[in-house]
């Protein structure tokens, strides 16, 4: 059931690093269209498990599924890729000296492959599809602007228009919002519910306000296993919550 209802599925994922266990017998499932927030202390095994998800790590024991049957655990990491999973890193990394639209551009041609990035013409579709992803981040007037130009919460949003451009089915975001302005760190809020709208979004972030504004169901790690799972203010008022996370 788990698995043809889920976009994502973790069953009893468990790893160990020197014989230290990172994850725990980890379940986890995220529906498609699914916005997901993660959050729990350093150390709880968010990287982990998202370098699970994207074939860097691979289990000691345990299952993923993605998009039904498909076992990530038996493939690579560029194969993962390919099959639409996305992830931003924490830090941007864009093209600081080529433009906005060129940023995007080449995201959209880097699906192609290497050659096609070199030699592809953009089709209309391409470019309507650029445009459509430049108003998604809040990127239209700016299209000619050097993205090095861009403010460090502007930066991170060209990114995930890079990602978007790749068509993931499932975006991983980690921490978005640290060093953002406030203004943009509510702004990134829609943004994301806005791009849940088409595709599921799992993101990591430690900002409770963020948090709050996005408004979805919280999973809460610690210690390589899910120590509470449900709406903001039921995960926030769990006392394992406060005294492992919160409280601290
Ligand atoms: P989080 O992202 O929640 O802060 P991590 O997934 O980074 O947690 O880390 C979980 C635990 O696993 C930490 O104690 C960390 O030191 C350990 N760990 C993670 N990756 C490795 C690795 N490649 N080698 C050894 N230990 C690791």
């Amino acid at each position: 059931q788990k698995i043809t209802n889920s976009l994502l599925y973790l069953d009893g994922v468990s790893v160990s690093f020197d014989g230290f266990k990172a994850l725990n017998s980890l379940s986890f499932v995220v529906a498609p269209g699914e916005l997901r927030a993660i959050i729990g202390p350093n150390g709880a095994g968010k990287t982990t498990m998202m370098d699970i998800i994207t074939g860097k790590t691979r289990p000691d024991t345990g299952t993923v599924y993605f998009d039904g049957q498909i076992d990530l655990t038996k493939k690579d990491e560029a194969d993962i890729a390919q099959l639409g999973i996305g992830r931003k890193f924490q830090k941007p990394t864009v093209f600081e000296s080529h433009t906005v639209w060129d940023n995007i551009e080449l995201a959209l041609n880097r699906k192609r492959g290497v050659f096609a990035t070199l030699f592809y013409t953009l089709t209309p579709a391409d470019k309507a599809r650029i445009e459509e992803i430049l108003e998604t981040v809040r990127m239209t007037a700016r299209k000619d602007h050097l993205a090095g130009s861009l403010s460090h919460g502007q930066k991170q949003w060209l990114e995930i228009g890079m990602l978007l451009a790749q068509e993931p089915k499932l975006l991983l975001v980690d921490e978005p919002v640290a060093g953002m302005t406030d203004a943009e760190t509510s702004e990134t809020a829609i943004l994301l519910k806005e791009i849940a709208k088409t595709r599921s979004v799992v993101v990591v972030e430690h900002d409770m306000g963020f948090i709050r504004d996005l408004g979805v169901k919280v999973t809460c790690l610690a210690e390589g296993s899910v120590l509470a799972e449900g709406s903001i203010d039921f995960v926030s008022n769990d006392p394992k919550v406060i005294e492992n996370y919160l409280g601290r």
